[in-house]
C-alpha cells in the first residue's frame, strides 16, 4: 500500500494535502508534514497544504492556498468520509487518496489506506516515510510527533501500540529532535482559558448513569473571551473523573449558527451515538453538530443510555467471572 502511495506521489506535478474541518494538531500535523516531505523529496512539484487555518495551532505550520488545479494529485489525511473534507472543491483531481486513522464509513478515494488502531494519522505518516524514499528531516519529525502527542493525549489511550512507540524511537534516534519546547508549544494556554475550565468544573451537570457535560453559550465565551473553539476543546481536560465516564462540552458557536458537540468516553463506545446525530468519530472520541441545545440535550440522553447499558453489562461480566 505504501508503495502504490509513494508510485502516485511521484506520477503528479501538482500535488494538494487536505485534512478533516474543524482543524486539529493531528489532522494539520499530518497535512503539513507529508506537504514538507513530499516536497523535500521532489523539490520540482508543487505540493500544497490546504483547508482552513487556526491561530491556536500556526505553530504547527503554514497552509497554502488552493489556486489553479488541474490533473493534480489530491491526498486526504485523518478524514474518514467525503462531506468533512475541508476543500472548497474536488474539481482539477485526477486522482485521490486517504490516509486515515478513523473507522471507516466510506469510500471516496482511489487509494485508501485506513489504519484505525493507529494513534493518529501523524503516526500512519511516520510508517509510511519510514517506508518508503520519502525524506524527512528534524522539523518533519517534530511536526509529526507533535501531532501524534496531541491525538494520544500524551500516549494516553490503547491506541498507543508497540508500532507507536517504535516509530517514535526510530523518528528520535534519526532526526534528534528536542522533545524540551515540544510540550510546552502545545499545552501552553492563556490563563483566560484555565478560568474558564475553573468554570465548567463548577458548573458541570451530571446524569443519572455518569455523562458529565457543560453548556458553553455565547455569553460564556464572550465574558471569558475564548473563542468557541477553544472552549470546545476544553473536552480533553476532564478525563479520570471518578463518577463520571462519558464527558462532553455543547458550545455556541453564533458566527456558525451551530452548537458544536465534543465528546469523550472512557469506556463506552460513544461514535455510533454521535452518528445518530449526524456526526461521528472515534469509538472514545468524537463529535456532533446540532441545531439547538435541546438537541444536544437528547444527545445527553442517548449518551447516558449507552452508559447506563455499559455499566449493566460490565456487572454481568463481573458476575459471570465470579468477581
Ligand atoms: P472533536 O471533539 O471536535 O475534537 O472531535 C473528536 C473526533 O470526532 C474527531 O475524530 C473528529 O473528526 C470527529 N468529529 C467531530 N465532529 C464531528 C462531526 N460533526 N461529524 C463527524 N465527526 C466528527
Amino acid at each position: 500500500m505504501y508503495k502504490l502511495i509513494y508510485k502516485e506521489i511521484k506520477k503528479f506535478d501538482t500535488i494538494v494535502i487536505a485534512r478533516h474541518v474543524g482543524v486539529d494538531p493531528d489532522a494539520m500535523a499530518s497535512q503539513i508534514a507529508l506537504r514538507d516531505s513530499i516536497q523535500l523529496s521532489f523539490p520540482e512539484k508543487r505540493v500544497l497544504a490546504v483547508g482552513t487555518g487556526s491561530a491556536k495551532f500556526k505553530y504547527i505550520g503554514n497552509l497554502d492556498k488552493l489556486e489553479n488545479i488541474q490533473n493534480a494529485l489530491l491526498i486526504v489525511t485523518d478524514t474518514p468520509d467525503k462531506r468533512r473534507v475541508d476543500i472548497a472543491s474536488f474539481d482539477g483531481f485526477s486522482s485521490m487518496i486517504k490516509i486515515d486513522h478513523h473507522p471507516f464509513i466510506e469510500k471516496f478515494c482511489d487509494i485508501e489506506c485506513i489504519q484505525d488502531t493507529a494513534s493518529s494519522a501523524c503516526e500512519i505518516i511516520m510508517d509510511l516515510i519510514k517506508n518508503t524514499k520519502l525524506d524527512c528531516n528534524e522539523k518533519i519529525a517534530r511536526t509529526l510527533f507533535m501531532g501524534l502527542v496531541a491525538d494520544s493525549n500524551r500516549f494516553l489511550f490503547d491506541s498507543c501500540s508497540p508500532r507507536t512507540f517504535s516509530l517514535v524511537s526510530y523518528y528520535l534516534e534519526n532526526y534528534s529532535f528536542k522533545l524540551s519546547g515540544i510540550y510546552n508549544t502545545i499545552y501552553k494556554r492563556p490563563l483566560k482559558e484555565v478560568r474558564l475550565e475553573g468554570y465548567i468544573s463548577t458548573h458541570m451537570e451530571v446524569t443519572e448513569h455518569g455523562v458529565g457535560y457543560i453548556k458553553i453559550t455565547d455569553d460564556i465565551i464572550n465574558q471569558y473571551k475564548v473563542d468557541s473553539a477553544s472552549a470546545g476543546n476544553m473536552v480533553n481536560n476532564f478525563n479520570f473523573i471518578e463518577e463520571i465516564l462519558v464527558w462532553a462540552t455543547i458550545t455556541e458557536d453564533i458566527k456558525n449558527e451551530i452548537i458544536r458537540v465534543s465528546i469523550r468516553s472512557r469506556g463506552p463506545v460513544i461514535n455510533d451515538v454521535a452518528e445518530k446525530f449526524h456526526g461521528g468519530g472515534h469509538a472514545l472520541a468524537s463529535g456532533a453538530k446540532v441545531e439547538s441545545f435541546e438537541v444536544a440535550m437528547e444527545l445527553m440522553k442517548a449518551l447516558d443510555g449507552r452508559v447506563k447499558e455499559y455499566l449493566k453489562d460490565s456487572i454481568k461480566e463481573e458476575d459471570e467471572n465470579g468477581d
